[in-house]
């Protein structure tokens, strides 16, 4: 009864486009839902994202939900989800790409969402791990359960930006670890991460899987720079 009264002091606002929501929505306004870029992949075993592993790493599938544009929506979002802390955004993001991909039957064959884990300074500090909320989301439409335990990150990555990739890779190789493998023996892994850019954290956090007895990689990112 009392909500009308607080989205007036404390109007809800898109986190896409900066303006007030009315109404039952969240976090992302009905007009920027359906203007965000999308990447549209209709093949998950050969495409932009798959190409960019190969000879690096071996995806069974692989998709991206959104383009990621400078100063564009998604940007934002992903924005308001790392720095800003909007956890909502992350699981709303996460609903929104898994209603897709149910579609193409993306998830089909997959045992377990695996959220690319950040180390636990960085998790401090954020106070969280922007993927595992993603996992959230995707797992709400799934109900595929998310795996945070089998695996850490144990040495805190200094900042990539001014590093080239092969620096990048170097920077962030034998930096995961598994912690307990037979959770993840013979399990087909869905990765998660909001975005992919050089895909090295990815690469690094997949080869360290891939020791794992019978396991079998895919992956899935909210968003895509390519
Ligand atoms: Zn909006």
């Amino acid at each position: 009864m009392l909500e009308p009264l607080f989205n007036l002091i404390f109007p809800k606002i898109c986190y896409a486009c900066g303006i007030a929501i009315s109404g039952q929505i969240q976090h992302i306004c009905f007009t920027c839902r359906g203007d965000l870029a999308k990447m549209n992949i209709q093949d998950f075993t050969n495409n932009k994202i798959q190409h960019l592993f190969w000879g690096r790493l071996e995806l069974k599938k692989a998709s991206a939900y959104l383009k990621f544009e400078q100063h564009g929506k998604t940007q934002h979002l992903l924005h308001a989800l790392k720095y800003k802390g909007i956890k909502e955004v992350g699981i709303t993001l996460g609903e929104l790409a898994a209603i897709e991909l149910m579609e193409g039957n993306f998830f089909a064959e997959i045992d377990v969402l695996l959220p690319i884990p950040i180390h636990r300074i960085k998790t401090k500090k954020r106070g969280f791990n922007q993927s595992h909320f993603i996992a959230k989301g995707i797992s709400n439409i799934t109900e595929i359960t998310i795996d945070v335990a089998s695996m850490i990150k144990n040495i805190n990555t200094k900042s990539q930006t001014k590093k080239n990739r092969f620096e990048r890779f170097e920077n962030v190789s034998q930096t995961f670890e598994i912690v307990n493998s037979k959770q993840l023996e013979h399990k087909h892994v869905l990765l998660i991460d909001d975005v992919v850019t050089t895909g090295a954290t990815i690469e690094a956090c997949g080869n360290t899987l891939r020791n794992i007895n019978g396991i079998q990689l895919s992956l899935l990112t909210i968003a895509s720079t390519y």
